[in-house]
Parts: structure tokens; C-alpha cells; sequence
């Protein structure tokens, strides 16, 4: 009898799944690793699921809307575009892979940057896709002339960058968009806190699909909500690869909920952008290098005591922070990362924690 392995897919066993950020169990963790909202959502969400499941939850026993209509709706009055031009996933991890599966393509190439999110590799070796990575140098700025000569079909750019919190230019995207012959998928995941965003493009581009998610700025990572803006036609496409009913009933509510209340969401987007300048400014007086941040992260390269940076120092002080049950993220694992350490922007409070933290271990390391 042939095993499970042997019978599945060629490529499958080789793979090797996406490894989120440490979720921990117990409680008590200044928990800055994976660029979560450190505010409450805004109470309208609250009431909306509470209202969702009144009558003893009895509009649990039916299926949510297959397109999240109402949602759709939402999404498009708030960034004025059509409802065709929207889709809705459970998460916009969701949304990435719908991508994957309609341009990722075994003979031609999907190609991302080095440094980005880490899944899109993922999601496209599952797919058994092949892949084109451009490396950005030390100072990150777009390499758009590469971009362009990349031969991948699709090209997904994190803008603001993860992990660096490097901001993009429209005029950069522009000059991506005016040269790259693919679709371009521009993953604003962190552009709440930007200055800029690519939405105003979609009107002159066609092959430009904008990926949101309200994980980040709208505080519900928990809910696993994200959308996508892109030409009808590519709505299309997604649409004939989504599972039908890939957002449940209280994730729809709870994000229409959340989109009904901008100025809630603007109030503490400004909160976390006032926390995140304050602490870089503190930082970078210590001699920190940290890349200016146009997200709600910030990516630093810490010195120790005696002036050092370096892989070995951002591993002691990644080190020194969980003892002190303080969770930030270390990237290893390359050469252009390995010496910084990205830490999520949290309360005030988580703030002074980490600060707490770093002059301890400048007093204590060795
Ligand atoms: N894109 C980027 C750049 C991210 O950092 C993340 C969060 N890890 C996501 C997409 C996925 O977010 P979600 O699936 O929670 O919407």
C-alpha cells in the first residue's frame, strides 16, 4: 500500500509551512511581535457582534453572505471604487493566496522582494510555482528598474515594507507600474500609517491590485479580515478561485462595524504614529540605526554598551527581552536583517517597558 506521502501531490511533502510570530499561551507577555493594534477596536464592533447573535445566536444556524455583499458595499464607499472592484478574504493572507493561485504559474515566475512578508514564498511553493526574489541593498529604497526586468508574471511589493517599515512613493510605484509588464500587487497591510497610499492609482492602472487588512490599524487581527481593490476583471478571477463562504457571518459584521467608524480609527492610528516617532527618536540617540517607519513597527538595529551592532547583539537583546517577558521579532536567518529587530508599537506603557528593559541590559550585558 503506498503511504499518504507517496500518494499525495509530487511537491507536497517537501514543503515547508509558514511559521507565524510566537502566539503565546499564557498570560502576562509585553507582546510586540506581530505588529498587532495595541488598542481595543472601536465599541461599534463590539455591539455589532453582540447584535449578530442576539435571539440565542440563531443567525449562526445560516451561511454568511458568499460575496460578504454588504461588506463589499462598505469597502467601496469608503475608498471610492465600485463594489465590482472589491473582494473580501478571511484575512488578507486569504486574499495572497487567491492572488497566488490565479497568476502563480509553474513556467513563469511570481516574484516578491528580499526583505518582505515571508509567506509569499509559501504560498507560492504550494502552488509549485516558481519565484523571483530581488534583494533590496542596505538602504531599501525600490528597485524598480530590476521590478520591471524581473520576468515574473505577478509581483507582490509590501508597501510600507515589512520588516524595515520603509514607505514607498506613489512616484516610485508609478515608475514600477509604468515599466513591470505583470500585475503588481502592492500589500498595504501597514498604509494607515503611511502618508501615501497606491488606491489613488487603481483608476489609471489596471493591472495594480491594492491588498488592505484590518488586522493592523482596525484591531482585529482575531476576526481575520482582509480586501482587496483591483480592476472588475481580477475581481473576477479571485472570485472563481474563493472558497464560497470564506468569511463567517460575525467577521463580515464586525468589519462593516469597524469601517462605520473612521474617526474612532483615526484617533488612535494618530496615537500609535505620535508613540512610534517619539520612541525612534528616543532610539536613535542611543546611536540606533532605525529605518524611518511609515507603519506601526519599528525596525532597529541596537548597540550595545560598548558601542557594537551585529547579529550577536541583536540575538543578546532579543534574548534579554524575553526574559523580561517582552516579545519582539529577530529575522536571522540573512545577512541585510540579521542585525536588527523589529518591535510592534504598543501602549504607552509596553512602551516604557521595552525602554526599561534595553537601558537594564545596557547596564547588565557582558
Ligand atoms: N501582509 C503583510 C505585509 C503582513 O505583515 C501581514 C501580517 N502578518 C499580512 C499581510 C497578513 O495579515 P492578515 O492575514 O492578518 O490580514
Amino acid at each position: 500500500m503506498p503511504t499518504p506521502s507517496e500518494l499525495a501531490r509530487a511537491h507536497v511533502p517537501a514543503l515547508y509551512a509558514y511559521t507565524p510570530g510566537l502566539q503565546p499561551t499564557d498570560s502576562g507577555w509585553v507582546k510586540l511581535n506581530t505588529n498587532e493594534c495595541p488598542y481595543e477596536p472601536s465599541p461599534r464592533v463590539v455591539a455589532a457582534i453582540q447584535e449578530e447573535l442576539t435571539h440565542g445566536g440563531a443567525r449562526l444556524r445560516l451561511y454568511p453572505s458568499p460575496t460578504s455583499a454588504p461588506l463589499r458595499a462598505k469597502i467601496a464607499e469608503v475608498h471610492g471604487v465600485t463594489p465590482e472592484q472589491v473582494i473580501v478574504g478571511n484575512g488578507s493572507d486569504d486574499i495572497l493566496n487567491l492572488l497566488v493561485r490565479v497568476f502563480g504559474d509553474d513556467r513563469q515566475s511570481t516574484g516578491f522582494t528580499f526583505p518582505s512578508y515571508s509567506l509569499y514564498p509559501v504560498l507560492v511553493a504550494i502552488q509549485d510555482g516558481g519565484t523571483e526574489v530581488i534583494e533590496f541593498d542596505r538602504s531599501m529604497r525600490l528597485p524598480v528598474d530590476r521590478i520591471a526586468q524581473s520576468g515574473a508574471r505577478a509581483f507582490f511589493l509590501t508597501s510600507p515594507n515589512a520588516p524595515t517599515g520603509v514607505g514607498f512613493t506613489n512616484a516610485e510605484l508609478r515608475a514600477v507600474l509604468n515599466t513591470f509588464p505583470g500585475v503588481l500587487v502592492v500589500d498595504e497591510a501597514y498604509a494607515p500609517f503611511a502618508e501615501e497610499n497606491a488606491v489613488p492609482l487603481l483608476a489609471e492602472y489596471r493591472n495594480l491590485v491594492v491588498v488592505r487588512t484590518l488586522s493592523k490599524a482596525h484591531a482585529l487581527a482575531g476576526m481575520r479580515v482582509g480586501y482587496a481593490l483591483a480592476d472588475p476583471e481580477t475581481i473576477g478571477l479571485l472570485d472563481r478561485v474563493r472558497d464560497s463562504y470564506n468569511v463567517n457571518r460575525l467577521s463580515q459584521v464586525a468589519a462593516l462595524a469597524a469601517l462605520s467608524d473612521a474617526s474612532y480609527y483615526d484617533a488612535i492610528i494618530g496615537k500609535i504614529k505620535r508613540t512610534r516617532d517619539h520612541w525612534a527618536g528616543e532610539w536613535a540617540q542611543r546611536d540606533w540605526f532605525i529605518y524611518q517607519s511609515a507603519t506601526n513597527f519599528l525596525f532597529v538595529e541596537p548597540r550595545n554598551a560598548a558601542g557594537e551592532s551585529g547579529p550577536a547583539v541583536a540575538e543578546s537583546l532579543f534574548k534579554f527581552f524575553q526574559s523580561r517577558k517582552i516579545l519582539v521579532r529577530a529575522f536571522p536567518s540573512h545577512a541585510l536583517t540579521a542585525s536588527f529587530l523589529r518591535i510592534s508599537v504598543g501602549t504607552d506603557d509596553e512602551m516604557l517597558a521595552v525602554d526599561e528593559a534595553i537601558q537594564a541590559w545596557l547596564t547588565n550585558a557582558p
